[in-house]
C-alpha cells in the first residue's frame, strides 16, 4: 500500500504537480481529502515559518505526515518587500492587480530592479522535519506584459528570458519556476525513502 501524505493545500495546480512526480511511492491527500475545511493562518514573520505551521496544523490536528509550502516575491531595492506579505501586498485578499500597482509605484523611480521568487517546503515525516527552498531570479519589469499565470507574473521578468512569466506561459514557468524548483528537491527526497 502507498504511504499517505497530506499536502496542506487545496490548489488543484499544485497538487497535480506533486502526485504525478510521486505517484509511485505515495498517495499525495489534500486538506479536502482529510476533512480540513477550515483556513490555515499564515501568522509567520518568514516564508519558512509559515510553510511550518501549514505541516505543523495538518499533523498536530488531523494525525497525518504532511508538508506545507509558501512563496514570496522578493525585490532587493525595496529590502525584501512584499516577501512573505505578497499575497496581502495591497490589503487584505488576493487582489493581484492591485499588488502590482503598488509594486510598480514603490519602484518608480528606482533604477534597481532586481527580484526574485522564493518558495519554501516544509515537510513532517516520520517525526523529523525538512526543508527544500526554490528560488528564481529576474527583475521587475515598469509595466504589466502577459496573460498566463497568476500574481505578480505579468511584471517578472526571469533571468535569461525577454518575456515575463505571464507572457512564457505555464509550460515554460513550470519548469523552471521557484515552486518547480523546490517541488522537484521535495520529489527528489520522497522518490529516495
Ligand atoms: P503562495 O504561498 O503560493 O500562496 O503565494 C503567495 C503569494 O505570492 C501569491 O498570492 C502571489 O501573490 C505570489 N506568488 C506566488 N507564486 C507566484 C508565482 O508563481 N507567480 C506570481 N506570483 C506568485
Amino acid at each position: 500500500m502507498k504511504r499517505k501524505l497530506v499536502f496542506a493545500t487545496n490548489n488543484a495546480h499544485k497538487l497535480d504537480e506533486v502526485r504525478e512526480v510521486v505517484k509511485d511511492n505515495f498517495e499525495i491527500l489534500s486538506l479536502k481529502d482529510i476533512g480540513c475545511y477550515e483556513d490555515i493562518a499564515e501568522p509567520g514573520e518568514t516564508l519558512q515559518e509559515n510553510a511550518l505551521i501549514k505541516a505543523r496544523y495538518v499533523k498536530e490536528k488531523y494525525g497525518y505526515d504532511s508538508f506545507g509550502d509558501d512563496t514570496g516575491l522578493e525585490v532587493e531595492a525595496l529590502d525584501g518587500a512584499p516577501g512573505v506579505y505578497s499575497a496581502r501586498y495591497a490589503g487584505e485578499g488576493h487582489d493581484a492587480k492591485a499588488n502590482m500597482k503598488k509594486l510598480l509605484e514603490n519602484l518608480k523611480g528606482i533604477e534597481n530592479r532586481k527580484a526574485c521568487f522564493r518558495s519554501v517546503i516544509a515537510l513532517i515525516l516520520d517525526g523529523k522535519e525538512y526543508l527544500f527552498e526554490g528560488r528564481i531570479d529576474g527583475a521587475i519589469i515598469e509595466e504589466e506584459k502577459g496573460s498566463a499565470g497568476f500574481g505578480y507574473d505579468p511584471i517578472f521578468m526571469p533571468d535569461g528570458y525577454n518575456e515575463t512569466f505571464a507572457e512564457l506561459g505555464m509550460d515554460v514557468k513550470n519548469n523552471i519556476s521557484h515552486r518547480a524548483l523546490a517541488v522537484k528537491k521535495l520529489c527528489e527526497f520522497l522518490k529516495g525513502i
